[in-house]
């Protein structure tokens, strides 16, 4: 099948909208982090909107690989070399919390998403990358974050005939994010309008937000672009680059292949084994970075043979039967942008998670929330939209230099 395993991205369960209306607060896109805003204004009695252009979880989140894991986008040691370890932990403790209360909403609602926190494992592909995996182990020790490193005898088989050692962080888990999306749109549908099908094309600004849609117009006191790789349509000075990546899965299996969630090569190969048993594997797109960028949704043969290739090699013959793609928004720092936008009152972003955004795209969904209600949230400065959005035309153009999963 072409399409993704987590969601039945065509089935919409939502009216589009038709004629036009007035609210307080218009969100735009139905992913992690649009939910994660509704969430937030669900009982601020404000009128909400939430604006779909597909489905609910029909972009990145519905077509990513499920790994939840704690840290910034970059390895912990980049992080800390980039931003201090004060700002590297502040942004851990968020995605934390984050991780934290998706388990908590999924068990409240009873969202069936296949949420399992058995840690996970990032190894080496080589002696390069170990030293790295090195560090980043002493800085996690350094900030009290507990984790194991593996020698190539401990990891599991067939890896450590590929693979020359790793780090396993306990916390981490993997779900079905795009299921999770849908559970909390059903969560939210009493204080939010949700319009599915509903693309906007057009951000104004008179004296209230005018949003032109494909359905009619709609005035807002607020607007949160929940948008994430499309974001440069309404915002086109927005420094996101977006980023394309796919991901097979095979049929059920009737073996555990893989323990707990994997990934290698500086983030960029992934596999992991689901509850149902399948095996799911994504990312190589090292081998053809130049293609990957844009927003074309066609997946890419060539890595689609590499995924296939790296099935075989662990599992055998066995069907596989999703092959898909979805598209990242990567930022120049790789950290995402979440606040006000400059210059416009009422304008607010969450976005450019950079790969890693199951983590922490439902909280900053929150947090964009928080501050068009006009309350203060405490929000990492690195994620500060001004940083980029300001400098915006010095860092457009520089593509991100690292895999999605670090
Ligand atoms: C292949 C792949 C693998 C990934 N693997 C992982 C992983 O394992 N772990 C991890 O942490 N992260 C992963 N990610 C990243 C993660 O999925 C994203 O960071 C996260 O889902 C972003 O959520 P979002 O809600 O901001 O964006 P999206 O889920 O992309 O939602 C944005 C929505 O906005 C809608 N939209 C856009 N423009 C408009 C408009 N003008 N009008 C109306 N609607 C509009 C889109 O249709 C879309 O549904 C992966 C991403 C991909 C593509």
């Amino acid at each position: 099948m072409t399409g993704p395993l987590w969601v039945d991205v065509e089935a919409a369960e939502y009216p589009s909208l038709a004629g036009d209306i007035e609210v307080d607060v218009a969100i735009v896109g139905g992913g992690l982090t649009g939910v994660g805003a509704a969430w937030t204004l669900r009982e601020s009695k404000l009128r909400v909107a939430l604006l779909e252009e597909r489905t609910l979880g029909s972009g990145a989140s519905g077509r990513n690989g499920g790994f939840v894991l704690a840290g910034p986008a970059m390895s912990y040691c980049d992080a800390v070399s980039k931003c201090g370890a004060e700002a590297a932990r502040e942004v851990w403790q968020l995605t934390v919390e984050n991780n934290r209360l998706m388990a908590e909403l999924i068990d409240q609602h009873s969202i069936d998403c296949g949420f399992l926190r058995g840690g996970s494992l990032s190894l080496a592909v080589d002696e390069e990358e170990l030293m790295i995996l090195q560090r980043c182990r002493d800085a996690l020790d350094e900030a009290q974050i507990s984790t194991a490193m593996l020698a190539r005898d401990e990891l599991p088989v067939p890896f450590d005939r590929m693979y020359l050692g790793g780090i396993y962080y306990p916390g981490n888990a993997e779900m079905n994010s795009g299921a999770f999306v849908r559970g909390m749109g059903h969560a939210v549908r009493q204080s939010t309008l949700i319009f599915e099908r509903t693309t906007v094309r057009g951000l104004s600004h008179d004296g209230r937000w005018v949003l032109e849609t494909s359905g009619g117009t709609i005035r807002a006191d607020s607007v949160i672009l929940a948008t994430n790789a499309y974001t440069g349509r309404l915002l086109p000075a927005v420094p996101l680059t977006p980023t394309r990546g796919q991901v097979v899965a095979t049929a059920p299996l009737d073996r555990v292949i893989v323990p707990f969630p994997i990934y290698a090569n500086y983030g960029y190969q992934y596999w992991r084994q689901t509850v149902e048993g399948r095996l799911v594997v994504g990312g190589w797109r090292d081998i053809d970075l130049l293609t990957e960028v844009g927003t074309e949704e066609r997946a890419n043969t060539l890595i689609l043979k590499h995924l296939e290739d790296f099935v075989r090699a662990v599992a055998g013959d066995v069907p596989i039967e999703y092959r898909w793609s979805g598209i990242m928004a990567f930022t120049p720092d790789e950290f995402p942008l979440v606040g006000a936008v400059p210059d416009n009152r009422g304008l607010f972003i969450a976005a450019g998670y950079s790969g890693h955004g199951v983590s922490m795209a439902f909280t900053c969904g929150g947090l964009a929330a928080q501050m068009a209600l006009g309350q203060s949230p405490v929000i990492p400065k690195v994620f500060h939209p001004g940083r980029q959005l300001e400098a915006a035309a010095l860092d457009v153009g520089r593509g991100p230099h690292r895999g999605e999963l670090q």
